[in-house]
C-alpha cells in the first residue's frame, strides 16, 4: 500500500460482486480509486474476498463507454462482431437527447405498431433497489404487461418458488451469520469458499469450533477440508437423496413432532411420501452408502440447532424447485425454523439480486411478492404510481423472452446491465433472438456481447459512482455512495430510465433516488422502520419492527405468513435430468464460477489483478479421465453438446468426478453457455445449466 500514496477521500460503500454484501471503504485519490480497504458491515465485519479487495479497477478501464452510441445505417450485419476498443464501423457518438430520443421512439413506434406486448424488459440485479423499482415499473406502466425479468431467473428462482410456496416468504429465514449459534449446518450445491467467500469464512469457523458442517454436492468444493461429512453424490440425484436422509428421520422418529403439529401442513402426505426412499434403496442411485445417509439424517435431526445453506447446485436443474422443496421439508421436519442457530439460506449470487426481486423485476409478481394476478395488488399500485392499466397475466422469464423473440411475438428489448448474449443458456439461439430484434436499447458501463447487437447504448454509472440502496443474501439494506464520478457523460442509471419513461409518455418525477425509495415504501411493507435517513447512518435488516430495531436476523419463530401461520410439507418426486449421458455424449458438463471471475466476466476480466491470476478459459476434469481421453493439463479439447461445440484449455482437479466436466462460463472465447441445456424447472422456469450430456475429444496441438 506503501507505494500507492496518500487518497485525499474515504467512501464507504458496499461491495459490487456478489450477495454477501461486505461493505468495504474506496480511497480515492484525484478522482481514481486506489485501493479498498473492508469496512464494519454486518455480513463482513472487515473482511473482504480477492474480489472486492482488488477487483475495483474495471472502473477505470479505456473500455468504459462515456458517449451514448446509435448503430450506423451501414453497419454490418448485427453479431459478435464488435472490437469494444473501436467501435466506429457499427456506431457512432450521438447526444444524450438524440440517443434517448433515437431509443424511445423505437420502443414506441413497436407499442403503436404491435402492441406494448412486443417490447419486453430485461433489469439487472447489479443495480440499487431503486432502479430495479423503476425498470419493472417502466415495463408494467409504459408497455402494460409483464414481460420483465431479470439474472434471479438464472440463478434462484425455483428456490423462491419453493420458498414462498411453502413457507410464504421468498427470502432467507435467518442470516448466514446466524450459523455461530448452530450446531449442525449443511450446505449442499454450494461452493461459498470462491463464490460466498467471506460466508464461507463463518461456516469453516463455525467447524473449527467444533460445528458438524456437512458438505454436499457432485464437485469435491473446497469446503470439504472442513467438513464433518463430505457427501459427493451424483449429480442430479439430489431428491433422491434428501428423500432418503428424510426417509430415515421418519422411520427412527427422530422429527420434531411439537413443531411439526403446531407450524405445518401436509406432514401425512409427506410420511407416506418418504416411505419409498429408503436408503439402502438410495444409496446406488445418489452414490452415498446408507450408512452415510443415515448418519447425516441423525445428526441433523438430533442436533440442538441446525441450518441449511444452498447454491446452484440446487437452483439450477430441471427439478430445482423440488430439490428446494426437499431441504425446506428436511429444515421442518426437524424444527429447525425460527429459532436462533436454525434456519433456510439460498446463498443468492449477485449483489442485489435479492433486492431486485423484492422491487418486482421479476414478471409475476409486483414489489414484495404482491401477485400480479391479483386485480387489488394492481390497483394499490397504479394509485400509487398515478395511473397504469397492465395485464393480469404472469409475464414471461428470461428464456421465454429469447423463445417469443424467435417466434416474432417479441421485436423490441430494453436491457439495462444483463449480458445474455453470454448468461442465457444455448447461446446460439440467444443470440439469434438478439439478433432478429428490430429494436433494442443496452444501458451498461461497457460495451458488452450483448451490447454487439443494440441498436442504442446508454452509458451507464458504475456501482462505485452512484447513490442507491441494495439489499444482500441476509436481507439488509444497505446504502451505496459514490466514491468517484461517472467517466465522460456516463450516467447513473435511474436518471437514465426516468428520461426514457418520460419521452415514452410517462410523466415521472424523481429528483433523487430517496424520492423513488419513499415511494417504495408505500407499496412495499418489507420496508416499513427502514427510512433513507436511517440507511445513511446503518444498514438495516428487513423485516425491522421499529425505528430503533435493527431488523429480524431470524423470522418466523412464532408461525409462517401462510394460511393459519402453517408451513407446508411438499413432497417431491424424482425426476431425471432433461437429457442423460449416452453413447454420443458419455459425459456430464456442469458450469459454475470461479473465485476470480464474476458471472460473464464484464467487470472481473477488466481488473489488472483478476484476469492475472484467472487469464484463461480451462475446463476441469479429474487426471484419470483426462488420461482416458489421452490429455493433459494444458491441451486443448473440445467439447460438444447437442447444442455446439467450443475448444477450451484442459486442467486437472481431482475434485471434479470422473465423469464430468466443469466450465466457468465468464469467458467469451470459450463461452460454456453455447453448450448448456434451456430445458426449464417448471415452476421456477430456471435453464439446467447444472447438467448437459457432453462429449470430449483432445484438439491436435496447433
Ligand atoms: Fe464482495 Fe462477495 Fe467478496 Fe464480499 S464475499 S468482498 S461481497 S465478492
Amino acid at each position: 500500500r506503501g507505494d500507492l500514496g496518500a487518497c485525499d477521500r474515504e467512501v464507504t460503500s458496499v461491495c459490487p460482486y456478489c450477495g454477501v454484501g461486505c461493505q468495504l471503504t474506496f480511497k480515492v485519490r484525484d478522482d481514481r480509486i486506489v485501493w479498498v480497504e473492508g469496512a464494519d458491515g454486518p455480513a463482513n465485519r472487515n473482511r473482504l474476498c480477492v474480489k472486492g479487495r482488488f477487483g475495483f479497477d474495471y472502473v477505470a478501464h479505456p473500455h468504459r463507454l462515456t458517449r451514448p452510441l446509435i448503430r450506423r445505417p451501414d453497419a454490418p450485419p448485427k453479431g459478435l462482431n464488435v472490437d469494444p476498443a473501436n467501435p466506429w464501423t457499427h456506431f457512432r457518438e450521438a447526444s444524450w437527447d438524440e440517443a434517448l430520443d433515437v431509443a424511445a421512439a423505437g420502443l414506441a413506434r413497436l407499442r403503436e405498431a404491435h402492441g406494448g406486448r412486443a417490447v419486453a424488459g430485461f433489469g439487472s440485479a447489479k443495480c440499487s433497489n431503486e432502479e430495479a423499482y423503476l425498470f419493472q415499473k417502466l415495463i408494467r406502466q409504459g408497455f402494460g404487461h409483464n414481460n420483465v425479468d431479470h439474472c434471479t431467473r438464472l440463478c434462484h428462482a425455483s428456490s423462491v418458488a419453493a420458498l414462498l410456496e411453502n413457507v410464504g416468504s421468498g427470502a432467507v429465514t435467518a442470516t448466514f451469520n446466524e450459523i455461530e449459534n448452530a450446531d449442525v449446518a449443511i450446505v449442499i450445491g454450494a461452493n461459498p469458499v470462491e463464490n460466498h467467500p467471506v460466508a464461507a469464512t463463518w461456516f469453516k469457523r463455525f467447524a473449527k469450533r467444533g460445528g458438524k458442517l456437512i458438505v454436499m454436492d457432485p464437485r469435491g468444493v473446497g469446503l470439504r477440508r472442513h467438513a464433518w461429512k463430505m457427501l459427493q453424490f451424483r449429480p442430479g440425484s439430489d431428491v433422491a437423496m434428501l428423500n432418503a436422509i428424510m426417509h430415515v428421520i421418519v422411520e427412527e422418529e427422530l422429527y420434531d413432532a411439537e413443531f411439526i403439529a403446531r407450524f405445518t401442513e401436509n406432514w401425512d402426505e409427506m410420511k407416506a411420501h418418504l416411505r419409498a426412499f429408503p436408503p439402502e434403496k438410495m444409496a446406488d442411485l445418489c452414490g452415498i452408502d446408507a450408512q452415510t445417509l443415515r448418519e447425516v439424517a441423525r445428526a441433523f435431526a438430533g442436533a440442538r440447532a441446525g441450518m441449511i445453506f444452498w447454491g446452484m447446485g440446487v437452483s439450477q436443474h430441471v427439478h430445482g424447485t423440488d430439490n428446494s422443496r426437499c431441504l425446506i421439508s428436511l429444515a421442518l421436519m426437524c424444527g429447525h425454523v425460527g429459532r436462533p442457530g436454525t434456519g433456510l439460506h439460498p446463498l443468492r449470487g449477485q449483489n442485489n439480486v435479492q433486492g431486485a426481486s423484492d422491487a418486482g423485476l421479476i414478471p409475476m409478481f409486483l414489489p414484495d411478492y404482491q401477485s400480479v394476478t391479483d386485480d387489488g395488488v394492481r390497483s394499490a399500485f397504479a394509485e400509487i404510481w398515478g395511473s397504469g392499466d397492465w395485464s393480469a397475466e404472469k409475464g414471461l422469464t428470461v428464456v421465454e423472452i429469447m423463445d417469443a423473440i424467435h417466434d416474432g411475438a417479441i421485436r423490441g428489448m430494453y436491457i439495462l446491465g444483463e449480458n445474455p448474449a453470454m448468461s442465457d443458456p444455448d447461446l446460439s439461439h440467444a443470440r439469434a433472438a438478439l439478433a432478429r430484434l428490430e429494436h433494442l436499447v443496452v444501458q451498461d458501463i461497457f460495451l458488452t456481447e450483448t451490447a454487439n447487437y443494440a441498436d442504442v447504448i446508454l452509458p451507464a454509472a458504475a456501482w462505485p459512482e452512484k447513490t442507491g440502496t441494495v439489499t444482500n443474501t441476509n436481507r439488509q439494506v444497505q446504502m451505496g455512495r459514490p466514491a468517484v464520478p461517472p467517466p465522460g457523460e456516463a450516467r447513473e442509471d435511474w436518471r437514465i430510465i426516468v428520461d426514457l419513461a418520460n419521452r415514452l409518455g410517462l410523466d415521472w418525477r424523481y429528483a433523487h433516488p430517496r424520492d423513488v425509495f419513499a415511494e417504495m415504501k408505500r407499496g412495499m411493507k418489507s420496508l416499513d422502520n427502514i427510512t433513507w435517513e436511517r440507511l445513511e447512518r446503518e444498514a438495516v435488516t428487513y423485516p425491522s419492527l421499529s425505528p430503533d430495531d435493527p431488523g429480524q436476523a431470524i423470522v418466523f419463530g412464532n408461525g409462517f405468513p401462510r394460511p393459519e401461520g402453517r408451513a407446508r410439507f411438499t413432497p417431491a418426486k424424482v425426476t431425471p435430468p432433461a437429457e442423460t449421458p449416452d453413447d454420443e455424449y458419455p459425459l456430464i458438463l456442469t458450469t459454475g464460477r470461479q473465485l476470480e471471475h464474476w458471472h460473464t466476466g464484464s467487470m472481473t476480466r477488466r481488473s489488472r489483478a483478476l484476469d492475472a491470476i484467472e487469464p484463461e478459459a480451462n475446463a476441469s476434469l479429474h487426471p484419470r479421465t483426462l488420461a482416458r481421453l489421452g490429455a493433459k493439463p494444458g491441451d486443448m479439447l473440445r467439447i460438444e453438446t447437442r447444442r455446439g461445440a467450443i475448444r477450451i484449455m484442459a486442467r486437472a482437479d481431482r475434485a471434479v468426478a470422473e465423469d464430468m466436466v466443469f466450465m466457468p462460463f465468464a469467458y467469451v472465447e470459450a463461452a460454456a453457455n453455447i453448450l448448456t441445456n434451456p430445458k426449464l424447472d417448471p415452476f421456477g422456469k430456471i435453464p439446467e445449466f447444472k447438467f448437459a450430456a457432453c462429449r470430449v475429444t483432445p484438439e491436435p496441438a496447433a
